[in-house]
């Protein structure tokens, strides 16, 4: 039986706790925050949206091995992540894939969680803030502002940067640093992307559908489509959401960043020209602003015509071939160059973290410290939107705790 440490009680050291004491180790959790699992209350709205069935490996990003990732997830997979709450507690209810609790309330899981490491005899120590951890020949010392401990295992399960007023604050990278291992520098992701474009003020509050592309240096990279919201900031919703990672990466690395925007994915380039040449020519004495009433927002609309460098109140048919394209071009081709991406305490996760090559994937065992353990955000991978990230959470967390052998 292994001494067993614990350093955060978020998702993945819940999970980790759980199988190191259904192997009967000896686990002792060790908590900042003055409950456990107050990340995971915050989740999927409050409803907690814990694993998708859809598994593809773009779900999945980091700036390692994608093997890395595979292996993970197939060794704790969706199925089995759904069982072992299932045994909990928690019945499962889909939507389009996505898995959330039957009682749509974060707090179910959190509840069964708890109750399962109390069966299983876990101690929890809350307020308690882990500052460094030494190894002596095969001894943890683990220092924390309430006094030292020792453990035989440590698990680093300490989060990412992301959100930290709900726990995880960037610590378990030090920590993880000053054991040696290269931390990927955590920038933020699942996050609203910035621009100084004046125009957002206008248009703030603005929700349409719409086709997003995002370049790097002028090459794209990533596309997505989706609810797009505007603010007076910027951009924000799930399309933008999925692709921000690679925002804040490509600014972090002083890369210029824009977005392509189609604000009629499901017409094509011609047929917008067609469909703005045949409302002109149906209503020639109405003005430009008045022709697009009906298919975009009318502050869209507004500022559409603007940045075409038309004026609103101009006579429809006055319009040459030119200033429609112009128009079409705004519509389906919207620049928009990205100054930033918003900071942390918005971002859901951090995209970065303890190099993959650093960790054995059969055992989440780091190659640096034998005995160490890292799982959940403290590992450079990140998840899309959609459960990926409490999935990832759970199967790294899952193996970390079974791997922890018998002294
Ligand atoms: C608003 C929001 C909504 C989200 N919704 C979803 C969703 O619906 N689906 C999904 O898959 N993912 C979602 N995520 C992401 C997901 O919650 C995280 O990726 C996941 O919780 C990470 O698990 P973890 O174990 O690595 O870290 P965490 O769950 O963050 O746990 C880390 C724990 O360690 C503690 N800790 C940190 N440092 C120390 C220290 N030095 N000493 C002691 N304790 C420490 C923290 O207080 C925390 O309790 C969401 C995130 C946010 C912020």
């Amino acid at each position: 039986m292994s001494n067993v440490i614990i350093i955060g009680g978020g998702a993945s050291g819940l999970v980790a706790a759980i199988h190191a004491a259904r192997l009967n180790h000896k686990v002792l959790i060790l908590e900042h925050k003055d409950k456990i699992g107050k990340k995971i209350l915050a989740t999927g709205n409050g409803k907690c949206n814990y694993t998708n069935y859809t598994q593809l490996p773009d779900c999945y990003r980091s700036s390692g091995n994608s093997e890395f990732i595979k292996r993970v997830i197939t060794a704790f997979d969706v199925e089995t992540t759904i069982d072992f709450f299932k045994q909990l507690g928690i019945y499962p209810k889909e939507k389009k894939g996505y898995v959330y609790p039957n009682s749509e309330q974060a707090s179910s899981v959190v509840e069964v969680l708890r109750m399962e490491s109390h069966h299983l005899n876990v101690k929890t120590l809350c307020d308690v803030h882990v500052e460094q951890i030494k190894k002596d020949k095969n001894q943890f010392l683990i220092r924390t502002n309430k006094g030292n401990h020792t453990a035989d295992k440590v698990i680093l399960a300490a989060g990412g940067c992301a959100s930290p007023n709900l726990g995880s604050d960037g610590s378990g990278f030090q920590i993880a640093k000053e054991l040696g291992h290269h931390i990927i520098k955590p920038v933020p992701a699942l996050v609203q992307l910035q621009s100084k474009e004046k125009y957002f003020k206008t248009i703030a509050g603005v929700r349409t559908d719409a086709h997003i592309k995002l370049f790097v240096n002028d090459s794209m990279v990533v596309e997505e489509k989706g609810e797009l919201l505007i603010a007076a900031y910027g951009v924000s919703g799930i399309p933008i959401l999925q692709v921000s990672r690679y925002a804040s990466r490509a600014l972090n690395d002083k890369k210029k960043v824009h977005l392509l925007i189609d604000f009629l994915p499901m017409v094509s380039y011609d047929d917008t020209f067609n469909l703005i040449y045949d409302r002109i020519q149906k209503s020639p004495t109405k003005n430009i602003e008045e022709i697009l009433i009906g298919l975009f927002h009318n502050k869209l609309a507004y500022v559409m015509i603007k940045e075409a460098g038309l004026s609103p109140e101009l006579i429809s048919s006055t319009l040459t071939k030119k200033q429609i394209q112009s128009l079409t071009n705004q519509i389906k081709l919207w620049k928009v160059p990205i100054s930033e991406p918003n900071p942390f305490d918005q971002a859901q996760v951090s995209a970065g973290g303890v190099d993959t090559s650093e960790i054995n994937p059969d055992t989440m065992e780091s190659k640096i410290i034998k005995g160490l353990y890292l799982t959940g955000e403290v590992v450079d991978v990140d998840g899309t939107c959609g459960g990926y990230n409490l999935q990832w959470a759970w199967s790294t967390g899952a193996i970390a705790g079974r791997s922890i052998d018998n002294l």
